[in-house]
């Protein structure tokens, strides 16, 4: 018995994966007749009290991923003391100095903007999203939050999820969102490429003797990478990825040890560190799914890639995922009156814009990784010694830049959301 159908039905109601169901509603709002969008989501966003600290999972997002917020109502409906703006970063390689021959830095006002980006609590960006989807006065996407999908099959002109207790949902397109274990992924035996890299990343809050003075500091050292977030409040978010036994003893250590050793493994760039908040060390993995599209489906987000977190680009490229696959739909639809969503063709538009960029960022991450975590003492010092040339070559910095920020690759996206 079918209990329900959908144009478009999104399994994950993560960031990308409502931004994409807010994209599509807003893109869509003149279609007649009206397009139905649906998202399944497991678990329900934890409400927020307005003085409770600052969350953990800290993201930092480009400014390109800020558009694509903007664009679906969500980073206006941040409050304005829980966003921190970065307008620096300094990457060195440990044994050097953040400002010494082997490392690179980036400054928003060489290149005239005010800010290199900005570090926001995930779970504030995920309920703004989810409030306003469910506060819609005119509700076209419908939150689904009761049951879990269980199954799924084809029909002739759809896609069937079973779920939970047995009802069944039939859409026309099935978007994959619903993060790294993604289901959707699973059912259709989609395969991918990937590995775990036997790695934690451990995050916290620090408070320093020092001001952060609005930069991302981040610095090689031979187990990792370890990287202070400048947050709105003046503390700096930890993310330290090392071996997972390394994370597992690092979390066991009394505050102030694990203080000093942070402090240490920082080159006490901000001076000496105090832990504010809990320790959490969450497993790494990296991977990439072949195919992100097919008849009647689509994957975006970590359910198409997971990425190391060491550039801080895994929710940048699934906001990217999220405009793009909304854009290409939008367009599709719009033109022809009895367009499918489902088009495999339209859907390979999509893939064909973001596979590129995401597999190009993926290598990248990989290569920064085993180059500075290498045994090779040659190929660290090399590597520390590249990062020192490009500071000092203005116009790969500026390339690099650009791909930090998402901005240029964006511009197009950008004009017409
Ligand atoms: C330590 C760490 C630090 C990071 N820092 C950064 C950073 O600074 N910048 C950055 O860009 N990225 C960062 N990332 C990566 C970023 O958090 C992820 O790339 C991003 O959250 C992925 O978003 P998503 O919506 O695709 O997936 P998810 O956030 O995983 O969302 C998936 C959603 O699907 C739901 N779901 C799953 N299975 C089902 C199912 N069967 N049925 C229904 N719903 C389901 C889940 O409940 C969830 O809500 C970091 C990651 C880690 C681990």
């Amino acid at each position: 018995m079918i209990e329900d159908d959908f144009d478009v039905l999104i399994v994950g109601g993560g960031v990308t994966g409502l931004v994409c169901a807010s994209l599509l509603s807003g893109l869509l709002a003149s279609h007649r007749p009206r397009l139905r969008i649906g998202v399944l989501e497991a678990r329900l966003p934890r409400p927020l009290a307005a003085d409770a600290d600052t969350d953990l999972r800290v993201v930092a997002i480009a400014p390109a991923g800020r558009e694509i917020l903007a664009a679906a109502g969500a980073w206006q409906a941040l409050p304005p003391g829980r966003r921190g703006t970065y307008e620096r970063m300094r990457v060195w390689q440990a044994g050097s100095t953040p400002f010494g021959s082997g490392s690179i830095g980036f400054d928003a006002a060489d290149s005239g903007a005010p800010e290199l980006g900005h570090i926001v609590e995930h779970d504030w960006l995920r309920l703004g999203l989810w409030n306003s989807l469910a506060a819609s006065a005119t509700p076209s996407v419908t939150l689904l939050t009761d049951s879990a999908p269980a199954g799924l099959r084809r029909d002739a002109s759809a896609m069937v999820v079973e779920l939970t207790g047995g009802a069944l949902l039939r859409t026309r397109l099935l978007v994959g969102a619903d993060g790294s274990n993604s289901w959707v992924r699973e059912q259709l035996q989609l395969p991918s490429t990937g590995h775990d890299y036997a790695q934690s990343a451990l995050v916290t809050h620090v408070s320093s003797e020092r001001p952060h003075g609005r930069t991302a500091w981040q610095c090689f050292t031979p187990s990792g990478p370890v990287a202070l977030l400048p947050l709105a409040d003046g503390r700096s978010s930890v993310v330290w990825s090392c071996p997972a036994a390394e994370a597992r003893e690092l979390a066991a250590l009394a505050d102030d040890e694990f203080a000093a050793r942070l402090t240490v493994a920082t080159g006490n760039v901000l001076g000496n560190l105090r832990v504010t908040a809990q320790r959490l060390a969450v497993p790494l993995a990296a991977r990439h799914t072949h195919r992100y599209t097919g008849s009647r489906f689509a994957l975006i987000g970590d359910a198409a890639h997971q990425i190391h977190p060491l550039a801080g680009q895994g929710i940048n490229l699934g906001l990217l995922d999220a405009a793009a696959l909304a854009e290409t739909l939008a367009a599709h639809l719009l033109a022809t009156r009895l367009a499918d969503p489902g088009d495999a063709l339209v859907l390979r538009r999509y893939e064909r814009r973001r596979k590129g960029e995401n597999l190009l960022t993926l290598a990248a991450m990989e290569g920064l990784h085993r180059v500075f975590t290498s045994d090779s003492d040659l190929l660290t010092r090399l590597a520390a010694a590249g990062l020192g040339l490009v500071d000092r070559l203005p116009l790969i910095k500026g390339l690099l830049a650009d791909q930090a920020t998402g901005l240029r690759r964006n511009r197009e996206l950008h004009a017409r959301l």
